[in-house]
């Protein structure tokens, strides 16, 4: 029975999506891969995060047997600190945030949060409880407060004008003609890069969670703005564990600990004024990137 019920809830869940006039592809690839990668045990309980304190240790994975993508992974994220995951694209870091939302779960090795292994519990309490801002951002084609309140239970509208306000969105959305009840998407205003990333953000921050995940965008946003944005989220982390895919280097200079990983391992450790001291990968990552900001914009050579 169960053979035929799977593929009946998979379907019934992608026309729910569908009918939400869905557009964000996360969400889309969350349901995709609760279905298929990873079951909870039978009688697995919640998770409860309390304080966030993350301990990836000895963490092997592969999606396929021909390749190993993460090589004996070891690290911890204690809260209120901020950890940076850098290193050259394919590296493995997306890979990494995967396990902590246990997407996958390690071929050996364990990712425990406040002492309870991932593999041990529900997946569904864990996302429920670690923010998400994902790099590419699609907002629904629904008003701004659908947007931000999405995945949070029971929020009022006090709570999410706060979170709007932390996020620094605020301000922009009172400028709309229906405020939060504006619609925005294909049919509705346009927002920018920025102003999407910020709507996700007081979304993340509405959840309260004690685990944030800020996969930093890579193109879509000017340094600038990316700067802002980081600081937002660093003014507004306070207690939190924070963990971030940094894809500038510049983001990652006031991080606790900076991760960088090469080729599925990691390569080095520590914070930026070190790592840049050690002369290893992060400095020549580092020397490279400032090399690639002062190019001139083509437009006016
Ligand atoms: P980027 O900075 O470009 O986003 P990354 O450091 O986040 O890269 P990952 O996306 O974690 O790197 O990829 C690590 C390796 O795993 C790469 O070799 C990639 O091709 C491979 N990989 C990623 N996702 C899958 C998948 N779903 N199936 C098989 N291989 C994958």
């Amino acid at each position: 029975l169960n053979r035929v019920y799977q593929p009946l809830v998979t379907f019934s869940n992608y026309l729910r999506i569908f009918q939400q006039n869905l557009i964000d592809i996360e969400a889309m690839v969350d349901i995709l891969q609760e279905e298929v990668e990873v079951r909870d045990r039978p009688g697995a309980p919640d998770i409860n995060i309390h304080s966030g304190r993350i301990i990836v240790d000895d963490v092997t994975f592969s999606y396929t047997p021909e390749k190993q993508v993460l090589h004996n992974i070891s690290f911890v994220c204690d809260p209120g600190t901020t950890t940076a995951l850098v290193g050259p694209s394919g590296c493995g870091k997306s890979t990494l945030t995967r396990l902590l939302l246990r997407q996958y779960d390690p071929c050996s090795g364990s990712v425990s949060i406040d002492g309870e292994k991932l593999e041990d519990v529900t997946q569904r309490s864990l996302r429920k409880q670690i923010a998400v801002v994902p790099q590419d951002i699609g907002l629904f084609n629904q008003n701004i407060k659908y947007n931000i309140k999405y995945g949070v239970d029971g929020a009022d509208d006090d709570s999410m004008r706060e979170a709007a306000t932390r996020a620094q969105i605020h301000a922009r959305i009172a400028e709309f003609p229906d405020q939060y009840d504006s619609k925005v998407g294909e049919r509705g205003l346009k927002l920018s890069g920025g102003e999407k990333q910020r709507v996700v953000i007081a979304r993340a921050l509405l959840k309260d969670s004690p685990i944030l995940i800020l996969d930093e965008a890579t193109s879509s946003l000017d340094t600038l703005t990316e700067r802002s944005l980081q600081r937002v989220v660093n003014q507004s982390a306070g207690h939190k564990t924070l963990v971030t895919i940094a894809h500038r280097l510049s983001t990652s200079i006031h991080a606790d600990q900076i991760i960088v990983m090469k080729e599925g391992r990691i390569a080095e450790k520590g914070k930026h004024e070190d790592l840049l001291a050690e002369g290893g990968l992060y400095a020549a990552l580092w020397k490279n990137q400032a090399k690639a900001d002062v190019k001139p914009n083509c437009a006016h050579t």
